[in-house]
């Protein structure tokens, strides 16, 4: 009998998953999509992208790997550093951790914008409505007055006080394309996703390969711990992280399969 077959697949609340079941977290973020699917706040397609990330999280162990809570160091200095740093929302973020996104905005002075793969106007204020109720204050992502060069023209919108003008962007589970184009307009770039090998985390400064409801709240105790270090120790935080390293080390246990 397979784990899940000792769950129901329709559990209405996820307090009904039992959490000593050996695929918890499996479980919670799954239904945790499920219901942003049903709230209108993921894409169906945000299931297959959920889908693909479980097969990796498994192979990992479900847990926060050394050099991934480097990378989660790094991304917390880099933040704590930043000018004007944005934390980019989609559905599936919206779903998994709305308000453990809110703490890091928090924590780190950073502004959060919802930016859309399959943007409609419904979407955007299901979501911008879910981080509300989970504490936001100011949500960007509703002006969408200004464009990322070189990719689509729905795909590209963002805010121009935003993402546009941000030195640093957390863009969790981003899609490959923004990814790039990101990466070109010179911005410092976290990207936390499950595989390795995907552009996003390919082209990232510092990727994260972790489940993002793991590497958020990791990413906010290290800016907690971090809040009071000098600009100088900050700064060799970052310099110290390598990034070849992180995703060569998450490689390297995915395929060794020691679990
Ligand atoms: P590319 O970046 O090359 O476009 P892709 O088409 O696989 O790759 P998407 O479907 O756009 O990427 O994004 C989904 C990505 O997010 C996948 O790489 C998946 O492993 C990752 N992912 C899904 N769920 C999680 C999660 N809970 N935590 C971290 N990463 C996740």
């Amino acid at each position: 009998m397979s784990d899940y077959d000792t769950v129901s697949a329709d559990v209405e609340h996820e307090e009904e998953i039992p959490e000593d079941h050996p695929r918890y977290q499996d479980l919670l973020t799954r239904h945790r999509i499920e219901a942003g699917v049903e709230k209108g706040i993921t894409h169906l397609q945000g299931m297959h992208a959920e889908g693909r990330g479980s097969a990796f999280d498994y192979l990992l162990g479900e847990e926060t790997i050394p050099s991934a809570d480097d990378a989660e160091r790094a991304a917390a200095a880099h933040l704590l550093l930043a000018d004007h740093p944005v934390l980019s929302i989609n559905g599936n973020v919206a779903a998994l951790v709305p308000g453990e996104m809110v703490e890091l905005a928090e924590a780190t002075g950073a502004d959060l914008e919802v930016n859309l793969f399959n943007r409609t106007p419904e979407r955007i204020d299901a979501i911008v409505d879910h981080l509300r109720e989970h504490g936001a204050d100011e949500v960007k992502g509703l002006e969408a007055d200004a464009h990322i060069p070189n990719l689509d023209h729905e795909r590209s919108k963002v805010d121009a006080d935003g993402i546009y003008e941000a030195d640093v962007v957390l863009v969790p589970l981003e899609d490959g394309d923004r990814a790039e184009a990101l990466d070109e307009m010179g911005k410092t770039e976290i990207v936390i996703d499950l595989n390795p090998l995907s552009r996003s985390p390919q082209v990232a400064d510092v990727p994260i390969v972790d489940n993002i409801i793991r590497a958020v709240p990791n990413v906010t105790d290290h800016a907690l711990e971090l809040a009071g270090a000098d600009e100088a120790d900050l700064r060799t935080i970052v310099a110290n992280f390598d990034r070849e390293r992180a995703l060569e080390d998450a490689e390297e246990r995915i395929r060794s399969g020691e679990l």
